[in-house]
């Protein structure tokens, strides 16, 4: 049973990746997102996902880097996660996305390394350029975002090195089912975005009920499923009171009764796009 926010999943290679984190979607770069990083630092959390879309890069490394400071940390205390974006995959281009967003972290070497995107015609040749970053190690691991089964299938035509990670919408009226079994079996762990479905499920009567037996926030439940689940989960806040709310999940346990009844409102709903059908 996963006891503590500093719990961690081991990846397919080894490596160790904390099972919750703080997303930094819509965080405002400056001093928005360096407080909010430096705050979940000091909260306990390890682990922040960023993106090269997000715009806030430069925010996030300055945050870790002073978090760290502050709380008497190291640099390999934390997991950092970005992303390679759209318009820059394909091979060379991955390669510079990937320099720049090094430069705006201000860090030596980054934990994750995802294509954002499966961009038909190019997500083959980013690959090939995250694979090379993997082996120089660059990135001590690498993985998609937004895979589908037929994504993963192309891609492992081709790939030398399988995804460790696929970081994909997960909450309780989108669950995953197919992929659930496909990435268990390819030994790709499963990472939740948007798993509070931004903040649409909080008043769901199913969820508020199991949330009231255990004296915990929906929220906390949400969370808590994600990881009984195997995935690792990601949720946003700029607000201290929900960063703690969000990361006091390692108290209590789902029975099979709730996480049955948490599965049954799986409606395949989601808050983003479907990676089959992106325009950006
Ligand atoms: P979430 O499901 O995490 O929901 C975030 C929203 O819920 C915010 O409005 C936040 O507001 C609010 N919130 C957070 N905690 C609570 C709480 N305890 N009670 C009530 N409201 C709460 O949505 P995101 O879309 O941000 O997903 C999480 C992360 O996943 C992103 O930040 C990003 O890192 C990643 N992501 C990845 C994508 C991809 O394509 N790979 C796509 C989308 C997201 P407030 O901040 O005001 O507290």
């Amino acid at each position: 049973m996963v006891k503590s926010l500093q719990d961690t999943t081991m990846l397919s290679n080894g490596v160790k990746m904390p099972w919750l984190g703080l997303g930094v979607f819509k965080v405002e770069e400056g001093s928005e997102v360096v407080h909010t990083v430096k705050n979940a630092i000091k909260l306990g959390y390890r682990s922040i996902d960023t993106a090269a879309a997000y715009r806030n890069e430069e925010g996030v490394g300055q945050g870790i880097l002073e978090g760290i400071q502050e709380a008497g940390l190291t640099r390999e205390d934390i997991f950092v996660t970005s992303k390679v974006w759209n318009p820059d995959q394909g091979y060379e281009s991955t390669l510079a996305a990937f320099d720049l967003t090094m430069n705006k972290l201000g860090l030596e070497y980054l934990d994750l390394y995802l294509v954002h995107w499966p961009v038909k015609t190019k997500y083959k040749d980013t690959w090939r350029a995250i694979e090379k970053l993997y082996t120089d190690k660059r990135v001590r691991a690498i993985g998609v975002s937004n895979f589908h089964v037929h994504h993963l299938e192309d891609l492992l035509q081709d790939a030398e090195i399988t995804p460790m990670v696929n970081q994909v919408e997960y909450h309780p009226r989108l669950a995953q089912l197919e992929l659930r079994s496909y990435c268990k079996e390819k030994g790709i762990q499963l990472e939740a975005w948007s798993p509070l479905m931004q903040g649409k499920l909080l008043d769901h009567p199913v969820l508020k009920d199991i949330a009231n037996q255990h004296s915990k926030s929906v929220a906390q439940v949400i969370l808590r499923w994600d990881i009984q689940n195997g995935f690792v989960t990601i949720p946003k806040s700029v607000k201290e009171e929900r960063m703690i709310e969000n990361s006091n999940i390692f108290d209590f346990e789902l029975s099979v009764e709730d996480m049955k009844q948490i599965e049954a409102i799986n409606d395949n709903t989601r808050v983003g796009s479907d990676p089959d059908n992106f325009n950006f």
